[in-house]
Parts: structure tokens; C-alpha cells; sequence
């Protein structure tokens, strides 16, 4: 156990969780199906005559079937779910992922699509003996034009690996998230992954200008268009994005690029309160304007628990919060000289107690590092429950110490962290192991809370395996109609990804 997690917090380290697979499978956790309690539906069971279909589809070495190869994929990232696959599949193409699952739907059997199972709410990975249809060989960059800004990818591709492709050609990707180094961009489709520069690029609903995508029939949908403007008919790709592969296969992406920064500055700075926090924001809104690329948030808990597990650097001395600021602009010179009016007037004001603004690379990514290692760091201590919910921004860090009440030394911390530009919050649950008994005082109490503060459940990880059941505190019984409505439509034997995101009844 203590080497899984010496390896897990090394991968952290390194910050890009290239060796999240491997390292998920030196420890099994419970099998999803015993710890939730959930009842296997009525597909067929794979038999080796559908592994010999498959391996006259993609070959002998792309149909991994040994369980020392199956396991890690059946683990997600987070060590809180476990399936049961038999049988992973690595399509290389699209015409490959349609084959499959045009078999697969006439035989009725399941189907979970995979990324780079980074996904924090167990979506992907199989909860029985579903088939896993990972991505990763789908990786190629497909077109770029450099004047609009319209990359063409296939789904498998790594966002870091493109990102850097596309920074070579003065271009940036308008997403970014710490699991950049592994999540792939069709598991960012799916997810609608948020990230920490929502603030200036806005939501992949923005962003994504056409997919292509493969039905639960094996039938392909291509909506894999450039243009900025295409108002023909229903938003098609809309359906895709966030839909966490219960609708269909996401094989290729074509994604808006926005110019690549000429100057980046990033700010950290030490704050008495969490008032204060939001009247910085507001303070950073005005100073700051266009050039406001990312406004993050941390409390004490989150910054010392990271500095202490993974032994990461504060650049500032401790204080009961912490904010991040980046800017995004065009002049070094001007906009290094606004982040630090900035800083001055608010240390002036008592806004801010102390703080660093820096434009050197290596120092804007010791910062960032604090903040993006903030998601792994608590699996030092054991398990996280983790909650990704929006708040009213007035009521965003109401929770925390609510919890912290609750649970009391039930908790080794109890942490808030996020998007505070986004009203979006993740809090984190650090405990030695996964007990019934703190679960059942988190959950359902967690989203009542959210719910009656009219927030969201989930603001970006999505709903997936472990929120089904909940997502009535978010979606009400009409919407939740009509996106069943929508799933028997697009998936009427219910193969893709089952037992995600649709609650059983509504
Ligand atoms: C350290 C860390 C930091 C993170 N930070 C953020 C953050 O800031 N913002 C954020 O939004 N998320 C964040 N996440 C969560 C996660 O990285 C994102 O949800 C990411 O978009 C998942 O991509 P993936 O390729 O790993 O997908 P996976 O985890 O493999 O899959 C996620 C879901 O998408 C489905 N899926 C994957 N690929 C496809 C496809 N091609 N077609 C159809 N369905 C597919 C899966 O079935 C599953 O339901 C973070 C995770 C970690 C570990």
C-alpha cells in the first residue's frame, strides 16, 4: 500500500500522472459493484468467440485480455472504483470503433469508453464486465489552420501533447487542467472539462466547433466542422459534449485555438478571509480586465497538506488563504506593471497580506505546481472523498467549515479549493480509508446542502458512477425525462456506458 501511494505522489510530483495506470494497479480497491451494492443488468457476457471477433478487427496485440493487462483499466484514478472487464480494446481508427460497436450493440453487450481515465466520479471505468474501449492510439493531429485557430484531433490524443503542438505554431489550447499530461481530448469533450482558465477562454460548449462521433449501432455521426458560424438545424455536437459516453464514441474534435499569450504573469498572495478573497476578485475584475486569465483560490488546509505530502515549495509565508492570479496579454512590460499596481494597492488596502508576482517561467510553474498537485496530494493520507460542486459565489466557502464541524477528528483535513472566477469549488475529504460511516455523514448531507444553496452537484467532473442518484438535487424530473427520452433514443439497448450519469428511475 505505502509503495502504491510513494509511487501515486511521485506521479503527482512529476505533476502530469503519466504513471497513473501503473500505478493504480498495485492495490485493488473494493469492487464498485460490492461497495455500492449494484445490481449487474442483463447484457450478454463476453465469450472467446466475441475476443476472436474482435482480434479480426484490430489484431492480437490491440485486444488485451490477460488480467495483469485488463486490471488497470478497470481502476480509476482516484482508487475509489473497480470493474470487472475482461476485455479492453485499443481501436485505431474510426472505422474500427464502429465495427466494435456495431457488434457489440447487436450481441447486447455493454460498453465503457475510455480516456485517459483521469476522471474523478468513477465514469470511466466498467462497474461489471463491460467492454473498455480506450482510446489512447487514437493520438493523431489531424489539421490545424493556423490563421482561425481550428485544430482537427482524434480523441485519443494526450491535451498536454497537443497543447505543445499547437504552442510551437503560436497557438494555445483554450483548456487546462493538472491531469493535462494524461487526459485525453475526447475525454475532455465528454467530461466538458472546466479547468483553470475557464475565467478567460470560456466552456468547450465555446470552443468546440464540430465532433465526430460514433452511435451506440456502430453508426457515425460526423458534425466535424470548422466553422465559427452553423446554424443549420439542431447543435448536434452540443449532445456530445458532457455527456460522459453514454451517448456515443467522441473519435475526433475540432477545437477552436485561441493565440498563444506573448506575456504571462502569475500572482500569489496570502489573504486574512475569505470576504476578502471576494472583494480581491472583484478588485482583480476591474485592475485587470481582459488580460485576466485565471483567479484561483486555496485554503490554508489545501496549501500546507500539498507542501507537506509532496514536499512542494511555498513560494509565501502561511496564511488562511491563498489566492493564484494569472494574467494572459499581449506586453510583458504593461501587464507585469498592472498585476503589481495591483498588488500594491490591495496590500494597501489589507486586501491582500502578502504576496509574489512573477513573469520567470520556472517560477510561475512553482506556483502553479502548488495548485494543480492540490487534487493528488490528499491520497498521502489514505482516501479522499472529493466534491466538485458551484456555489453563488457569496456562498462559496460556506460548506468547508460546516463539514469540517460535522465530521469533526472523523477527518484528517477537510480542504477548499478551485475556480473561484467560476463559482466552482472542489472540496476535499482526506480520511485513513473509505468507511461507510464518514460516507453516510458526507452524502447524501453534501448535496442538500449544495442543493438548497441553489448550486450545482457537479460543476465539471460530471455525474458518472458515483452520482446518479443525486443528480435530482441538480436536474429536475422533466429535464431528467427527456435525457432518458434521449438515451433510449441514441443507445436503445442501453450498451454505452451503463450505470453512469442516468439514475434508474425519475
Ligand atoms: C489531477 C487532476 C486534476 C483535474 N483537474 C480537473 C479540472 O481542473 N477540471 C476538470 O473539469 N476536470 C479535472 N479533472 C478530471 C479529469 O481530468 C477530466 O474529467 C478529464 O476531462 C477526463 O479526461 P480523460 O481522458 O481522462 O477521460 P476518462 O477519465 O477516461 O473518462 C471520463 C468520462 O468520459 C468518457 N469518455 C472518455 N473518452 C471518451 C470518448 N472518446 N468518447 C466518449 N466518452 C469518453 C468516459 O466513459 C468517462 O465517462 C482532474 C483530474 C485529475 C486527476
Amino acid at each position: 500500500m505505502l509503495n502504491t501511494i510513494r509511487l501515486l505522489v511521485q506521479c503527482q510530483n512529476k505533476q502530469y500522472v503519466l504513471e497513473q495506470i501503473r500505478c493504480a494497479s498495485q492495490v485493488l480497491p473494493q469492487l464498485s459493484a460490492e461497495k455500492y451494492n449494484v445490481k449487474r443488468k442483463d447484457f450478454a457476457t463476453v465469450q472467446s468467440s466475441d475476443v476472436n471477433f474482435f482480434k479480426t478487427i484490430l489484431g492480437n496485440e490491440r485486444v488485451l485480455t490477460d488480467d495483469n493487462d485488463v486490471t488497470p483499466f478497470n481502476i480509476d484514478w482516484i482508487k475509489n472504483c473497480r470493474g470487472q472487464s475482461k476485455v479492453v480494446l485499443k481501436p485505431k481508427s474510426t472505422q474500427e470503433v464502429s465495427q466494435i460497436l456495431s457488434y457489440c450493440n447487436e450481441k447486447k453487450l455493454a460498453v465503457c469508453p475510455q480516456g485517459g481515465n483521469t476522471g474523478l466520479v468513477g465514469g470511466s471505468v466498467p462497474v461489471f464486465d463491460e467492454v473498455v474501449l480506450n482510446l489512447m492510439l487514437m493520438n493523431n493531429i489531424v489539421s490545424l489552420d493556423e490563421i482561425s485557430g481550428a485544430l482537427i484531433c482524434e480523441a485519443g490524443c494526450v491535451l498536454e501533447n497537443v497543447d505543445n503542438y499547437v504552442r510551437e505554431r503560436n497557438l494555445i489550447m483554450p483548456l487546462d487542467l493538472g491531469a493535462k499530461g494524461t487526459c485525453q481530448v475526447g475525454g475532455n469533450v465528454s467530461t466538458n472539462a472546466g479547468g483553470l482558465r475557464l475565467l478567460r477562454y470560456g466552456n468547450l460548449h465555446g470552443s468546440i466547433l464540430g465532433v465526430e462521433a460514433v452511435k451506440a449501432d456502430g453508426i457515425i455521426i460526423d458534425c466535424l466542422k470548422t466553422l465559427k458560424k452553423d446554424n443549420t438545424g439542431y447543435h448536434l455536437k452540443h449532445l456530445f459534449i458532457g455527456s460522459e459516453g453514454t451517448l456515443g464514441v467522441v473519435t475526433k474534435v475540432a477545437i477552436h485555438c485561441p493565440v498563444l499569450p506573448k506575456a504571462v504573469t502569475v500572482g500569489f498572495f496570502g489573504v486574512e478571509n475569505f470576504e476578502n478573497i471576494l472583494q480581491l476578485y472583484k478588485s482583480a475584475k476591474s485592475s485587470l480586465g481582459e488580460i485576466l486569465s485565471a483567479f484561483e483560490m486555496a485554503d490554508r488546509d489545501a496549501i500546507s497538506s500539498t507542501v507537506k505530502n509532496l514536499n512542494l515549495p511555498n513560494p509565501i509565508s502561511d496564511y488562511p488563504f491563498y489566492v493564484l492570479v494569472e494574467t494572459h496579454g499581449s506586453d510583458e512590460g504593461h501587464d507585469g506593471e498592472k498585476l503589481n499596481r495591483f498588488l500594491s494597492k490591495e496590500m494597501e488596502s489589507g486586501l491582500i497580506l502578502d504576496g509574489t508576482v512573477t513573469s520567470e517561467p520556472g517560477k510561475m510553474q512553482t506556483i502553479w505546481n502548488l495548485r494543480e498537485n492540490i487534487a493528488g496530494a490528499g491520497l498521502r493520507h489514505g482516501y479522499v472523498f472529493k466534491y466538485d460542486v458551484s456555489l453563488p459565489q457569496k456562498h462559496y466557502y460556506e460548506l468547508v467549515p460546516k463539514i469540517k464541524q460535522r465530521l469533526g477528528d472523523k477527518a484528517i483535513v477537510v480542504c477548499g479549493y478551485g475556480h473561484i472566477g467560476d463559482g466552482n469549488i472542489h472540496i476535499n475529504v482526506t480520511v485513513p480509508e473509505y468507511t461507510r460511516e464518514v460516507a453516510g455523514l458526507l452524502e447524501p448531507y453534501v448535496f442538500e446542502e449544495v442543493s438548497a444553496l441553489q448550486g450545482s452537484i457537479s460543476a465539471e467532473h460530471g455525474v458518472g458512477f458515483r452520482k446518479p442518484h443525486y443528480i435530482h438535487y441538480s436536474k429536475d424530473r422533466s429535464a431528467l425525462q427527456l435525457m432518458h427520452q434521449l438515451k433510449t433514443l441514441m443507445d436503445p439497448n442501453g450498451i454505452l456506458n451503463p450505470y453512469k450519469v442516468l439514475p434508474e428511475e425519475c
